[in-house]
């Protein structure tokens, strides 16, 4: 048999690479599959595949109820704020999913964003990050306070959406139903005189960049981020699909409730309370008082779901360590059993970390910090307790005393 070769690539003929023979010449499968990817593009691309996810999306859309459950999950406490997250997040994807098949076609669904209140450490970014996991929706997380206006120094607010699109491993169609988490609005609040402590009058400027974006709107993002500048390539994303959650601690907002609460002291009678139900608290806070703090009312105007998320206890710092799904304990316990090592901890110790954490006023961020603090001497030595239990006690994160090594069996011991 004469020995035929592709024209194009010059590989032989074979059964895996069969050749089409032309007029005098030949081309190879492997050419044809090139040739088909150059002029039709590559299917993952393709915005059909696009259509197809966002399909699957619809079908796959959980309920309210079965979000509030994922989100529990990781979630310990915070119950409203999670089912105020689980109503808006559904409702918003339903509006995108969902509308085309209601045949009322002159009612239009706003876009309902959320505000999260609640100090550091409650478990904001971690409720943002948990819904976009189980939607299976890109995220892009940022502060604020990082933001400026375009021409300052610092990053331009389209930045948020040149991340979104990079979580969203640039597939724009799936970056425009994403989520973006913005925390710490409440650092970029204009000047009040109801306050004394905000930062510089340049806060309103960036609260006006950010309403461009959260009212949906076409922005065009540099796609690999940075500044803009003219002779540059741009992206176009619409943001008119994109959930915006927004985060803050607003600190000294209890004053502006308490005002209102001894304004309205009559209509309440509230002279029945004792003063411990009189306290207010960030349930209370209403759009009113957030404008009072120092966001623009336009701002506001497009954030209407607002959560509030309680300072953590004691008590939930110590759930928080042992009972979500991927809890600090049992990542820990996973990985001393690699080494065959059982870990426990006594229930005093786990009350000195959450209280350790307590005093460090980060909220449940802390937790982290102080158990790796106190494991890293027990790990360095890990190996040489092959087929033993370590038991934490109090001591050890009260004194830094050395833990209990029980022997379980006769296995290898250093
Ligand atoms: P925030 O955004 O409110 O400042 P984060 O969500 O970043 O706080 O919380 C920091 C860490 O603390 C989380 O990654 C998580 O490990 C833990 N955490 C905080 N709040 C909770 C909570 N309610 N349930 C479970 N873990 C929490």
């Amino acid at each position: 048999m004469i020995n035929r070769k592709c024209s194009f690539c010059e590989a032989s003929e074979s059964e895996e690479n069969p050749l089409i023979a032309g007029n005098g010449v030949y081309i190879c499968k492997n050419c044809v599959t090139s040739a088909y990817k150059i002029m039709f593009g590559d299917e993952k691309n393709d915005t059909k595949q696009g259509d197809k996810e966002l399909l699957e999306a619809v079908e796959t859309l959980m309920t309210p109820k079965e979000l509030d459950n994922f989100l529990g999950d990781y979630i310990i406490g915070q119950e409203r704020a999670r089912k105020l997250l689980s109503v808006a997040v559904y409702n918003h994807y339903k509006r995108i999913f969902k509308t085309h098949t209601v045949t009322d076609d002159e009612t239009e669904i706003e876009k309902s964003n959320i505000l999260l209140i609640g100090p550091t450490g409650s478990g904001k970014t971690l409720m943002a990050q948990t819904i976009a996991r189980v939607l299976n929706v890109p995220i892009a997380i940022t502060d604020a306070t990082s933001l400026t206006e375009a021409g300052y120094v610092g990053e331009d607010v389209e930045n948020i959406l040149t991340k979104l699109l990079q979580s969203a491993d640039g597939d724009i169609k799936r970056a425009e139903t994403g989520i973006v988490f913005i925390d710490e609005v409440d650092k970029i609040a204009r000047m009040s005189e109801n306050r004394s402590i905000t930062r510089d009058v340049s806060g309103e400027g960036v609260q006006q960049a950010l309403l461009k974006i959260i009212e949906g709107a076409e922005v065009n993002i540099p796609p690999k981020g940075g500044r803009k500048h003219p002779n540059q390539e741009f992206t176009t994303i619409n943001t008119k699909n994109i959930l915006f959650i927004c985060g803050g601690a607003f600190d000294g907002l209890e004053e502006i409730l308490k005002r209102k609460q001894g304004n309205n002291v009559l209509g309440f009678g509230h002279d029945k309370k004792t003063k411990d139900e009189q306290k207010p608290t960030y349930d209370m806070a209403e759009p009113d008082d957030l404008v009072k703090y120092g966001i623009v009312p336009e701002l506001i105007g497009r954030l209407p779901i607002i959560a509030s998320l309680h300072e953590i206890s004691e008590e939930d710092m110590v759930r928080i360590l042992t009972e979500p799904k991927n809890s600090l304990v049992k990542q820990y316990k996973k990985l001393f059993s690699i080494d065959e090592v059982e870990l426990n901890f006594e229930e005093d110790a786990l009350k000195a970390i959450a209280a350790k954490s307590i005093k460090r006023k980060t909220g449940a961020r802390g937790l982290r910090a102080i158990l790796e603090e106190n494991m890293i001497d027990i790990m360095y030595e890990l190996p040489e307790y092959c087929g033993y239990e370590v038991l934490i006690t109090k001591e050890v994160i009260e004194n830094g005393d050395n833990p209990i090594y029980i022997k379980k069996s006769t296995k290898k011991i250093a």
